[in-house]
């Protein structure tokens, strides 16, 4: 695997951008190495800039739901983009996205775009705080709401992977409004609203745990959110940022039959183009300006380029089959990895809903950061760097998803098998 060009241009990155990346994760420091360059991406592979091509499981973290560079989406782009790229004015194609999300979930019935799933998260617990007239709020550890400074606390993703949970540059008064319990943990969330619920604006939680490695809420966890949150006044706010569209058309949300205050979507609503969205009940949503009091704007939210290539993505993720497609590649991977880990007698404990899925390399069950966290990150990264050679390119951390396309065929999936069952040997 020749990788000279990629290393050359991190070199040259790395005196430009802090880390040679514009997002932490990208630059592979938990797995160690160079950061591969891509040079283009079409259907479920990507193409380096040194020539290499692999079958791709990062799907840019969850947006490329429907493969790299589908036909109609680039279309519909290349379409928009020849109106204009940008009114700062309503369009057609806004009413159309928002009438979209709208009815996909039943809980939202107004929604606003932002322009990328932090924007919304932040722009979500603002209107949960002007709405309960409450300040703090509580997340689960290991979740991953974005950056905003309240939300850096106890964090996944980057955060996670990087051994930074709390950042410098947070201001304590921003994150002493924030409460942390563990994921799964209903007594801990009981006794933190015993204590606090006068103060306590909003519940946030990935409803599908998708940013420290895939954790999934256990039966009773996210019906037992909704009952105390309603009878405490709080609001609660799903995160479906990844969750949205990809395990069900309606989210984790429809999939469980819960139904929070307010969603945050990103992602896959954008078809790889920047976009987030936030919304709810009529009642909260109608305290955001111009309405109400609640101020939250964006010169490009709602971007005809981002919201085409979102209308035109929904649209073929609505068309009939579609779940039960990414259903049965993802069952296909995930089945052949836990067979190929169970015949190399290596721990790998699983989880997965339709094609989004983690691995851990750990003996017990994972249904918290604190066991997510004892999963042997040092066989993770040989994992993810032998499946490369082989190319198959998985999230270059223990603590990312990997997810399956609709144009990842049973045959792709096989390919990646085949490396898997070597691989794991050599673990
Ligand atoms: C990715 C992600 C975000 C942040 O979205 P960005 O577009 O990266 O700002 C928020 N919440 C969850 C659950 C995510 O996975």
């Amino acid at each position: 695997m020749k990788t000279a060009t990629s290393k050359k241009l991190f070199a040259q990155s790395q005196r430009v951008i802090p880390g040679g990346v514009n997002s932490p994760v990208r630059a592979f420091r938990s797995v160690g190495g160079s950061p591969l360059f891509i040079k283009r991406a079409q259907g479920a592979k990507v193409t380096d800039v040194d020539g290499n091509t692999y079958l791709d499981y990062v799907a840019s973290w969850g947006p490329m739901v429907l493969g790299h560079a589908n036909p109609s989406v680039v279309r519909a782009i290349q379409r928009a983009a020849s109106l204009g790229t940008s009114y700062g004015a309503p369009t057609e194609q806004e009413l159309i996205l928002a009438q979209m999300i709208c009815r996909a979930f039943p809980s939202i019935e107004k929604v606003r775009l932002v322009s990328s799933g932090t924007e919304a998260v932040m722009s979500a617990i603002r209107v949960a705080r002007g709405f309960t007239k409450r300040d703090a709020i509580l997340k689960f550890e290991g979740c991953y709401h974005g950056h905003a400074d309240h939300l850096l606390v106890k964090a996944g993703s980057g955060a996670a992977t990087l051994g930074l949970p709390d950042s410098p540059g947070v201001p304590k008064a921003a994150a002493s409004q924030t409460l942390t319990a563990p994921y799964n943990d209903i007594d801990a969330v009981k006794s933190l609203i015993h204590k606090h619920w006068r103060k306590l604006a909003c519940i946030i939680v990935e409803p599908i745990a998708g940013n420290m490695g895939v954790v999934l809420p256990k039966k009773e966890f996210l019906r037992q959110l909704r009952t105390l949150t309603k009878k405490h006044g709080i609001l609660l706010i799903f995160d479906e940022v990844i969750s949205g569209f990809r395990v069900s058309y309606g989210g984790a949300q429809t999939l469980y039959d819960i139904k929070p205050d307010l969603t945050c979507l990103g992602k896959i609503i954008g078809g790889g183009l920047p976009v987030g969205a936030y919304g709810g009940r009529q009642e909260i949503m109608d305290l955001i300006a111009p309405v109400g009091p609640v101020y939250q704007a964006g010169t490009l939210s709602g971007n005809p380029l981002a919201v085409t290539a979102g209308i035109e993505t929904l649209k073929k993720l609505s068309t009939s089959g579609v779940y039960e497609k990414l259903e049965r590649r993802g069952q296909q991977l995930a089945e052949g990895l836990g067979k190929a880990a169970k015949q190399a007698n290596i721990p790998f404990y699983q989880t997965r809903v339709g094609s989004l899925m983690g691995g851990f390399f750990t003996n017990g069950r994972v249904t918290d950061y604190a066991s997510a966290k004892t999963s042997d990150t040092t066989r993770y990264a040989k994992f993810f760097h032998k499946m490369l050679e082989r190319g198959s390119y998985f999230a270059p951390s223990q603590f990312e998803a990997a997810f399956v396309s609709t144009v990842h065929t049973a045959a792709d999936i096989d390919q990646t098998l085949e490396a898997a069952h070597q691989v794991f040997k050599k673990l």
